[in-house]
């Protein structure tokens, strides 16, 4: 014999708007829900939450610190993500761009990791752009979007995004680690010092080898500096 289940038509309970139907007496107090936990935070409740799946943002980078902030985008909600990078997914990769496993290996890194994050969060939009952003293709690769956030792995490509994001007033977040350290830094054009404000005079190649492989990066610092990217959305 199955125990008595309560009965009563599906409803939504004005408490969990937008959480989905709830039955009858069964309705708990707090529905356990993708979001719930976040959504308890008073930082950031239903409003907050909302905000973040109306949210645009676009990664360039998929790579040790992007690895990091893109899975943690995707798990948080954030509605639209699009993922630039022209690399391939190597076995070296894998101490610390957590996306990716072996069965990724000479596959391109955003469209892995898309197909990747897609698994973790499928409510959320993503897309994967196998491409190298340059001067030419900014405007099309990351006009409208909320928040640009910048991975290249050359002075050169972070130059190219740091003066698309003050013509275009859009907030960049910047990442970077190598070696034992990382940081962040956030760009609101017109309101705070940009990334040519901060390094002024940084040689064209900083951060890579001479045969311009990057730096080896561990993974520590590679999650460091990606959960302070996501943190600071
Ligand atoms: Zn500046």
């Amino acid at each position: 014999m199955t125990a008595a289940r309560p009965t009563g038509a599906l409803r939504e309970d004005p408490g969990l708007a937008g959480r989905g139907p709830v039955v009858g007496e069964m309705t708990p107090l707090f529905e356990d829900t993708r979001y719930n936990r976040q959504e308890l935070m008073a930082q950031m409740g239903p409003v907050g939450q909302a905000r973040l799946a109306a949210a645009r943002v676009v990664v360039i980078g998929a790579g040790g610190v992007k690895s990091s902030l893109l899975y943690q985008l995707a798990a948080v909600g954030v509605g639209f993500l699009r993922i630039i990078d022209f690399d391939q997914v190597e076995l070296s990769n894998l101490n610390r761009q957590i996306l990716f496993t072996v069965d990724d290996i000479g596959e391109n890194k955003a469209i892995a990791a898309a197909r990747r994050l897609s698994r973790l969060n499928p409510c959320v939009t993503i897309e994967g752009i196998d491409e190298r952003v340059d001067v030419d293709n900014m405007d099309a690769l990351c006009g409208g979007f909320d928040v640009v956030v910048e991975g290249g792995d050359s002075v050169n490509a972070r130059e190219v995004v740091n003066s698309f994001a003050l013509a275009s007033g859009t907030p960049m977040v910047h990442a970077s680690a190598q070696h034992g350290y990382g940081y962040v830094l956030t760009v609101l054009p017109g309101r705070t010092a940009c990334f040519r404000c901060v390094f002024p005079d940084l040689p064209a190649g900083h951060g890579q080898r001479p045969g311009g492989r990057p730096e080896h990066r561990l993974g520590r610092d590679a999650r460091r500096g990606g959960g302070g990217q996501a943190r600071r959305r």
